[in-house]
């Protein structure tokens, strides 16, 4: 049995042609289970014989709501997600003015070990299909009941260390067939697969590529970053100045401040060197203070003379408003304190 969610509408025509059905019941059956019709049953204008065929090759992989957590605050929604296999996985539901956003998972754990990072310490079991990624959107649209138009793919895992399955799953996302969400409305977070990022500036996509940065110099970056090792922030942001050529989109380099490591004038005025003339802003996060790394988020005097003098310097800088800062829901900690034991 295969997950028809890893089709893509011309692959689930040729299934069709070639197991004896019409090749438009592709699209029928893509507008029902893009409409949250989740029982082949129950599609009215299939004939009985193409429900049988296809019941018997695939299932619907939506993911199961093994626990939900929602924020008094704001409202932001912290699934966490049982799959297929039983492994587990998060997605978190954000509402903004402009519609709803979804940050989901591309792997289950992750394997750059960052040592701030929560959905690290585990490492990373296995990639999430492009079906996988979906269903955690088709799940949290029916969980909530209204449409989701903004995906961030900024939870577990690192997307371009998953990158054909990451690809087919834009490419589903932003099918008029399929989720119909368009590429402007969709983020990648990568921190900076350096090759991956110049073959994803070859597909010529519209979506928004963040930078998971972080330190303003190569030695500061590894204090935190495995990938520093592998690849210098020269070369990421030469991948970045080709990634702006070739698509013309802005990009975003996300920097979490930990206290005393990286927020300091001095780093501020670095980084802003470092970026000055680029096409870019800067999202500057008080760092979430995950109990296994020790680190501290910096006070908000360090975080606002920071944003200071990146503006001053001509950098464009947001602070991002933390969401669901009661609910944990930040990156892996609900999976995580789940596997720990700590939350029954
Ligand atoms: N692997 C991708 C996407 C997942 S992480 C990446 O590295 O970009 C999404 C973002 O959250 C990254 O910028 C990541 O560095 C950041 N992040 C992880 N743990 C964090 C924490 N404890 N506090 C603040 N940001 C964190």
């Amino acid at each position: 049995m295969e997950n028809i969610l890893d089709y893509t509408l011309e692959e689930l025509q040729i299934w069709m042609k070639e197991n004896g059905e019409s090749s438009f019941r592709a699209k029928q059956i893509f507008d029902w289970i893009y409409k949250n019709e989740w029982n082949f049953e129950n599609m009215s204008n299939l004939s009985k014989k193409t429900i049988k065929n296809i019941s018997e090759n695939f299932y619907i992989g939506i993911p199961e709501i093994i626990r939900e957590i929602k924020s008094d605050i704001d409202g932001t929604q912290k699934l966490l997600l049982a799959l297929k296999d039983n492994n587990l996985i998060e997605a978190v539901v954000m509402k903004y003015k402009y519609g709803n956003s979804i940050c989901i998972s591309t792997q289950i754990g992750c394997r750059m070990g960052c040592k701030f990072c929560a959905s690290t310490v585990g490492g990373m079991i296995r990639n999430l299909t492009a079906g996988e990624m979906l269903g955690e959107i088709l799940r949290a649209q029916n969980k909530i009941g209204d449409r989701i138009s903004n995906v961030v793919l900024m939870g577990t895992g690192e997307p371009l260390d998953n990158y054909d399955n990451v690809m087919k799953f834009l490419k589903i996302v932003n099918s008029k067939y399929g989720l119909n969400i368009g590429q402007r409305h969709i983020t990648l977070s990568t921190c900076g697969i350096v090759p991956n990022i110049i073959k994803l500036a070859d597909e010529k996509l519209q979506i928004t590529l963040a930078i998971s940065l972080h330190a303003p110099n190569d030695l500061i970056r590894k204090k935190t970053m495995p990938i520093a090792n592998k690849y210098s922030i020269n070369q990421i942001i030469d991948a970045c100045k080709y990634y702006i050529n070739k698509t013309n989109r802005r990009i975003t380099f996300e920097y979490a401040l930990i206290n005393g490591l990286n927020d300091k004038n001095e780093h501020a005025k670095e980084l802003s060197n470092l970026l000055k003339g680029l096409l870019c802003h800067v999202n500057l996060i008080p760092v979430n203070e995950v109990t296994e790394s020790g680190f501290v988020r910096s006070t908000s005097e360090s975080i606002n003379n920071f944003r200071k003098i990146l503006e001053y310097n001509g950098i464009e800088t947001t602070v991002r408003r933390e969401m669901g800062s009661d609910i944990n829901a930040a990156c892996g900690q609900l999976r995580r304190s789940y596997m720990k034991g700590s939350l029954k």
